[in-house]
C-alpha cells in the first residue's frame, strides 16, 4: 500500500493494524543490535588461524633481520609496509604502520597539526581561530567527532552518488583559507556504500585550496571489502596527484580491523615525503615502536595483498547473505509504501536508509522500545543533526542471520508506523 497516494481512511486502518503489530513485537522482549559495524562471530572465526602464526617456538625475525620482540622499526616492519604501500599506491618508505587503530592515527594526525604546522610557515591550527573542516554527509560520526573535539566548525557537504558534491567542495576550499581539510571514505563509504567516481578522484587531485596546509583525510577503511560479485573500483588518488603535482594533499589511512580482528588488527597511514617527514617526526616523540609481533603475525598470515584479497572472499561469503536479508526486507516491506529509499552497495558494512522525512528519530526510538538498537538518528551528520531527520544507518554484520531477519522486520514495522503517524499527524 502506497502511503503517499492512499486515502485517509485506508491509512487509518493501516495505522491501527501497525499499532497492533508493533505491540505484539514489543511483547516478545527482543534484544537485537544493528548499531555498529562490528564483524559477526563467523567473521571473527575466519581469522582464528592468525593466532597460531606465532607461538613460543616461532622465529620473530623479519625478512630484513629485525627482531619483532624488541624495540625498533618505528615506521613498522617492511613486510607490512609493502602490502600497505600497494593499497595506498605509494613507495613503502612513505608508509607508517601503526598500532591497532587507524582512527587513532587520524586523531593523532589532526592533533599533531594543531600544534605543529604541516607546512613550514603556516600557523599551527590551534592559532586559526575560525578553523573549519568539511564533512561530507551522511558520513562517519567518529570522523566528525575528531574535528569537533578540536573545535573546528564542521561544514556539511552533500554526498552524491559519485562522492562528495565537488562543485561545493571546490568552491569552499578554493575561497576560504580557514578550511583546513575534508574527511573522505572513498570506497564503500560509511554509511552510503558509495565509491567515489573517477571524476571525483581527479577533481580531488586537482583541488587548488586557498589554505596551503589543507589536507584530504582519505580513510580507505573499506578498500578490499566487497560484498557482491560486481565490486567497485577506486581510482588511485596518489597516482592522480602525481599527475597534477598535488602529492602533498592526501593523507591516507586504512587498517585490518574488518579484515582480521577489530581492536587487534594493524593500522597504517601513508602520504607524500613532505607530509611523512612531519608525521614521522612527531611519532618519534610519541612512541618507541608499535606492536611488531602483531605486524609479523599479519604479514605471515597473508603473505601479500593477494592473500588479503583471498581472505576477503571468505568475509564476502558471510556478509553477502546478511546484506540480502536487509535488502529483501526493505524491498518486500517498505518499497510499496513509497516512504523510504535505501542504498544497495557493492561492499562495505552498511545499508543507508532514508525513511520518511521527519521520522528517523521516531523510528530509532520505536525500534529501541521494541528491543532493536540502531545507530542514533542524525549520527551520520555533523553535530549529530540530520536536517531532514531521515537517514538511518543499518549495520547488518553483527547479528546472526535469524536475528537479523527479526530485527529487520521490527525496523520495517517501525518505519511504517512512524510514516503513517507522520502523514496522519498523530
Ligand atoms: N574508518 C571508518 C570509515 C570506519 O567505518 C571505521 C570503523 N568502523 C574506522 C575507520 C575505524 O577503524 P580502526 O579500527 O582502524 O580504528
Amino acid at each position: 500500500m502506497n502511503y503517499v497516494n492512499c486515502n485517509k481512511e485506508d491509512l487509518e486502518k493501516e495505522y491501527a493494524a501497525l499499532v497492533a503489530e508493533y505491540e505484539e513485537v514489543k511483547g516478545k522482549g527482543l534484544k537485537l543490535n544493528m548499531a555498529r559495524g562490528k564483524p559477526g562471530e563467523d567473521q571473527l572465526n575466519l581469522s582464528r588461524p592468525l593466532l597460531d602464526v606465532i607461538n613460543s617456538s616461532t622465529d620473530c625475525i623479519t625478512a630484513h633481520g629485525a627482531d619483532c620482540r624488541n624495540y625498533g622499526e618505528l615506521a613498522g616492519i617492511d613486510e607490512c609496509k609493502n602490502f600497505f604501500a600497494e593499497i595506498f599506491d605509494v613507495d613503502p618508505s612513505d608508509v607508517m604502520v601503526g598500532g591497532n587503530s587507524s582512527l587513532n592515527m587520524m586523531f593523532d594526525t589532526i592533533a599533531g597539526f594543531m600544534t605543529k604546522p604541516v607546512v613550514e610557515g603556516c600557523k599551527p591550527w590551534y592559532e586559526v581561530k575560525n578553523r573549519k573542516f568539511l564533512c561530507p554527509a551522511p558520513g562517519y560520526d567518529r570522523h566528525f567527532a575528531i574535528t569537533e573535539y578540536f573545535d573546528f566548525d564542521l561544514i556539511p557537504v552533500p554526498m552524491t552518488e559519485n562522492g562528495p558534491d565537488m562543485d561545493v567542495v571546490e568552491k569552499l576550499v578554493e575561497n576560504d583559507d580557514s578550511i583546513k581539510g575534508i574527511w573522505c571514505v572513498p570506497k564503500y563509504s560509511n554509511p552510503l556504500g558509495i565509491t567515489f567516481s573517477d571524476e571525483t578522484v581527479k577533481r580531488f587531485a586537482a583541488l587548488k585550496p586557498a589554505a596551503k596546509d589543507f589536507r584530504i583525510m582519505w580513510d580507505n577503511a573499506y578498500c578490499v571489502h566487497d560484498v557482491t560479485d560486481t565490486p567497485d573500483e577506486l581510482l588511485s588518488l596518489m597516482a592522480e596527484c602525481r599527475k597534477t603535482g598535488n602529492v602533498d594533499l592526501p593523507i591516507m589511512f586504512t587498517s585490518t580491523s574488518k579484515i582480521t580482528f577489530p581492536g587487534s588488527g594493524v593500522a597504517a597511514m601513508a602520504a607524500s615525503d613532505n607530509n611523512m617527514k612531519v608525521i614521522k617526526n612527531r611519532y618519534q616523540y610519541q612512541v618507541i615502536s608499535y606492536d611488531k609481533m602483531n605486524m609479523l603475525r599479519h604479514a605471515r598470515f597473508f603473505g601479500d595483498l593477494n592473500g588479503v584479497k583471498e581472505h576477503m572472499k571468505l568475509h564476502k561469503a558471510v556478509l553477502k547473505p546478511k546484506f540480502e536479508i536487509v535488502l529483501n526486507a526493505l524491498e518486500s516491506q517498505l518499497k510499496e509504501t513509497g516512504t523510504a529509499d535505501w542504498t544497495n552497495p557493492n561492499g562495505g558494512y552498511f545499508v543507508s536508509v532514508d525513511v520518511l522525512e521527519g521520522t528517523a528519530k521516531e523510528v530509532v526510538r520505536l525500534c529501541k522500545e521494541a528491543g532493536v538498537v540502531l545507530t542514533g538518528a542524525g549520527a551520520t551528520y555533523p553535530y549529530g543533526k540530520d536536517p531532514k531527520d531521515s537517514n538511518i544507518r543499518i549495520a547488518p554484520s553483527f547479528p546472526p542471520n535469524d536475528e537479523l531477519k527479526e530485527a529487520m522486520d521490527v525496523f520495517c514495522i517501525c518505519a511504517k508506523l512512524a510514516a503513517c503517524a507522520k502523514i496522519l499527524n498523530k
